[in-house]
């Protein structure tokens, strides 16, 4: 490896919140006790970031892709092949990904159980059941995720995305016909109709799995059909090493942002212990970093509980989750060396009041060799207002960077 200098892009899913009551005002960020974060700040430079434009509420996966130097209006094409790819699927170019659900129904096709009971048992026999189905000139791939959850990955010639679902997102309806939403978009038809094969099908072969008897017999609602819904074609994008001259690694919890970052061609190390949660293993998490940074020179970590914590409008957990980043954070300050930079920013806000992401923008600091320290002293919303990076969108980060690292080709002569 001949990269002189390395990065650690640290993402806290959904940190950004805004002021709360029962904090005296504060928002998580600010009320949190967190030394070593107040440490980046304060040494490095700082500022407010919107992850895709100033008010656009972010998913993660489209504010990810935005933060690693991707336009999501132009390569976001739905959470169906990131999701798929995120499972360890092999998405190819061309490839029609969906996310699914293991759902109940009776025989009149109608919606018992949209999650099948939120079956955790069985359901990689039943997969196995249903995978590599043939369906004409088409193959129809599918991987059970965790719970009752899935992907299908549909791969063949002429095959089109823009296609409706079949889940009806409602129990006690019928289980919808997958259709082109053009009815002239031949590609999109092909697609549905390998669809709505795969769809009949599934019932046909899991309604009297053996997985599915067991489950009747214990009065469990059966696995019997699969739902695809959120048809994606799987983005052309250039690997994120080429475009960035780095050799990068991603150390990430959950199953979407793993897709985003192996979509990219990032190398992906699992975390025992790091389950996306509140009580998440943030030590190790911090482990894996420095163990990740002997072997490259770029590591995309994100940290989920922040979000969760949002999403239930728990303002104290969220403060917790922050505080406990701050020894990951501290760890990695005591080991790395000189020659390392830390950017650390959110994803995108998650208000507790808001129980969801919102449109506000995130707080972010650089931190390492070079960089020009202002005069920000904390790590919050209101905090690094007036610091040097002023307000910059998740696509300007990656530039940044590569310019701190002095990897970056010269634009002109
Ligand atoms: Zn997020
Ligand atoms: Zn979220």
């Amino acid at each position: 490896m001949t990269d002189t200098y390395k990065a650690i892009l640290i993402i806290g899913d959904g940190l950004g919140d805004r002021p709360i009551a029962e904090l005296g005002g504060k928002t998580p960020l600010e009320a949190a006790n967190k030394p070593n974060t107040d440490r980046l700040a304060a040494e490095g430079e700082c500022g407010l970031m919107d992850p895709i434009a100033p008010g656009v509420r972010a998913g993660s996966d489209t504010s990810h892709l935005a933060i690693l130097g991707y336009d999501p209006y132009k390569y976001y094409t739905g959470r169906g092949p990131f999701e798929a790819a995120g499972i360890g699927m092999d998405v190819k170019r061309g490839d029609i990904s969906f996310r699914c659900n293991f759902s109940t129904v009776d025989d009149s096709m109608m919606i018992i159980d949209r999650r099948a009971g939120r079956i955790t048992e069985g359901t990689s026999q039943l997969a196995a059941a249903v995978n590599n189905m043939q369906i004409g000139d088409v193959t129809a791939i599918f991987k059970e995720s965790v719970a009752h959850r899935g992907a299908l990955v549909l791969r063949g010639p002429g095959l089109g995305a823009l296609v409706s679902d079949t889940d009806p997102h409602e129990e006690g309806a019928p289980v919808h016909k997958c259709a082109p939403l053009d009815p002239n978009d031949a590609a999109a038809a092909k697609t549905a109709n390998a669809v709505n094969e795969f769809v009949k099908r599934s019932y046909e072969i899991l309604k009297s799995h053996p997985v599915n008897i067991a489950r009747k017999e214990k009065g469990l609602n059966p696995a019997n059909i699969i739902l695809p819904r959120g048809a994606g074609l799987a983005p052309d994008l250039r690997k994120f090493d080429d475009l960035n001259e780095v050799t990068s690694a991603c150390v990430a919890e959950t199953g979407l942002i793993k897709g985003v970052a192996k979509y990219v061609g990032m190398n992906i190390v699992d975390v025992p212990g790091a389950n996306g949660g509140l009580d998440s293993d943030v030590t190790a998490i911090g482990r894996a970093i420095l163990d990740s940074l002997k072997s490259h020179s770029f590591i995309l970590c994100n940290v989920k509980g922040g979000d969760v914590a949002g999403h239930d409008n728990q303002p104290k957990a969220k403060v917790a989750m922050i505080e406990r980043m701050d020894q990951m954070i501290g760890l990695l300050l005591d080991i790395v060396g000189t020659d390392t930079y830390i950017i650390l920013t959110a994803d995108h806000s998650t208000p507790c009041a808001v129980m969801d992401h919102s449109g506000d923008p995130v707080p972010i600091a650089f931190w390492g060799p070079g960089v020009r320290t202002d005069n920000c002293k904390s790590f919050g919303e209101r905090p690094v207002l007036g610091g040097g990076i002023g307000r910059i969108r998740g696509t300007d980060i990656m530039k940044i960077i590569t310019n701190l690292m002095g990897v970056q080709e010269k634009f002109g002569a």
